[in-house]
C-alpha cells in the first residue's frame, strides 16, 4: 500500500495546499487542494473519495473534481464515502445547484457520475484487498477518521479531531498500527483555541497520544501556515521519545 501526501497544511499559498491523501492510485483520503495537482489521467483513476467531513479545506476539490471527471464518470460514479452528517451537509451547502450542480442526480437521477455510500464509525470495507474502516473523532461538525489496513500493515489517519478517547480505542481494538497521521493545527499558546475549534495542540496531543498502545511512526500534518516549525518543537518537547515528523506535499510512504 502506497499512502502520497498531496496536501497537509491549514492553509494555501506557496507550497502549501489542503489535506488530501491519496492510497494507491484510486483512493482519497479528504479532497482539499493538493488534489489540483494531480494530472487529469491521475485524476481519472480516483474511484473511492473518503472524507473526514465537511469542512471547505477538506472538499475544496470535490466540486471540480467531479466536473472535471464528468463524461468519464458515466459509466463508473465517483462514490463518495463518509458519516451521514457531513453527506447531508455536502448534499443541503454544496451539490445544491446554487454553489454548484447537484452531481448526484446528473446526468440523470437512476444513473449519477457521483454516488454518496453513508458510513458509521466501526463499519468496515474491502477495497481490492485495502481494508478500511472509520473510526470515530471529535471535531465540530460530523466527522470521522480511518483505517486502512493491507497485507497485515496498518495506517490511520485523524481527519480533524481533538481530544477524545474514542478514536484512541478504535486503533487499540486493533493489534497493530504502523503509521499513524494525526493533525496538530495550534501551537500551545492556543490550547483553548485549538479546543473550541476541535483541534489538537502539542499539549492535547500528547496527552492523547499516551492513550494508544501501540507506536507507530507519527506525520503531523494540518499545521497553521508560519506556524509549523513552532508546533513541531513544542510537540518535540512534550514527545522526546515519540517518531514524530512533519508531513509535506508530495511525501510517499510504503507499507
Ligand atoms: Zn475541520
Ligand atoms: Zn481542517
Amino acid at each position: 500500500m502506497q499512502i502520497e501526501i498531496l496536501g497537509c497544511s491549514g492553509g494555501i499559498g506557496g507550497v502549501h495546499r489542503t489535506t488530501a491523501l491519496r492510497v494507491d492510485d484510486d483512493i482519497l483520503l479528504d479532497c482539499g487542494t493538493g488534489v489540483g495537482d494531480l494530472d487529469e489521467a491521475a485524476l481519472a483513476r480516483i474511484r473511492h473519495v473518503f472524507l473526514s467531513h465537511p469542512h471547505m479545506d477538506h472538499v475544496a476539490c470535490l466540486p471540480l473534481l467531479v466536473d472535471t471527471l464528468f463524461s468519464r464518470l458515466q459509466d463508473d460514479p465517483l462514490i463518495v464515502h463518509a458519516v451521514p452528517g457531513c453527506l447531508d451537509i455536502l448534499r443541503s451547502d454544496i451539490f445544491n445547484w446554487r454553489i454548484w450542480p447537484d452531481f448526484l442526480s446528473l446526468p440523470n437521477p437512476d444513473r449519477p457520475v457521483m454516488r454518496f455510500e453513508p458510513m458509521e464509525p466501526g463499519m468496515r470495507l474491502d477495497l481490492d484487498g485495502r481494508r478500511i474502516e472509520m473510526l470515530p473523532v471529535r471535531h465540530t461538525v460530523p466527522a470521522a477518521g480511518y483505517r486502512i489496513e493491507h497485507q497485515g500493515a496498518a495506517f490511520a489517519y485523524s481527519g480533524d479531531c481533538t481530544s477524545n478517547d474514542e478514536l484512541w480505542a478504535a486503533l487499540n481494538a486493533h493489534d497493530r498500527l504502523d503509521m499513524l497521521v494525526v493533525e496538530c493545527a495550534f501551537s500551545d499558546d492556543e490550547a483553548d483555541l485549538a479546543r473550541r475549534s476541535g483541534h489538537y495542540c502539542p499539549g492535547l496531543l500528547a496527552a492523547d497520544l499516551e492513550k494508544l498502545v501501540h507506536r507507530p511512526s507519527i506525520g503531523v500534518t494540518h499545521l497553521k501556515p508560519g506556524e509549523e516549525a513552532k508546533v513541531m518543537q513544542e510537540l518535540g518537547r512534550c514527545m522526546p521519545d515519540r517518531e514524530l515528523r512533519r508531513l509535506s506535499s508530495g511525501d510517499v510512504f510504503r507499507l
